[in-house]
């Protein structure tokens, strides 16, 4: 089932400053601030700016500005984390059986540990 964006989600509060973040990237398109509840050491959240429920309404309905904006901000993020030792891991998870909590689009972005071939 498509739901219609939630104006009260979690992050559409983050975005309007109505709740805390700890910010690591902003500009034009994306936010990106750090996971709540950290997986590893490096725990990064990316999200558009717009309101998008998920990975697939983002890819429908989004232009391409938007599309390409977005991109870009996760590289940025990407490019700039701290590492010891280089690599880390995107994960994007889109509805119910993705296990998806927050429906607002957020790429996760995990590092700073070695993982393995799926994250269960
Ligand atoms: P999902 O399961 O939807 O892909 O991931 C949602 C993520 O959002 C989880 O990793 C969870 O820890 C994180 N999260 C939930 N609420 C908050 C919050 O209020 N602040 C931050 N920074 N992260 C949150």
């Amino acid at each position: 089932p498509k739901l219609p964006y939630d104006e009260n989600n979690i992050f559409a509060k983050i975005l309007r400053g109505e709740l805390p973040c700890s910010k690591v990237y902003e500009d034009d398109y994306a936010l990106a601030f750090n996971d709540i509840r950290p997986q590893a050491p490096v725990h990064v959240l990316v999200i558009p700016k717009a309101a998008y429920v998920s990975w697939d309404d983002f890819t429908a309905k989004a232009d391409d500005a938007e599309i390409a904006g977005f991109m870009r901000a996760v590289g940025h993020v990407t490019r700039q984390l701290e590492l010891d030792e280089p690599g880390y891991r995107l994960m994007v998870n889109m509805g119910t059986n993705g296990h998806q909590e927050v429906p607002h689009l957020h790429v996760h972005i995990f590092g700073g540990r070695q993982f393995f071939q799926m994250i269960a």
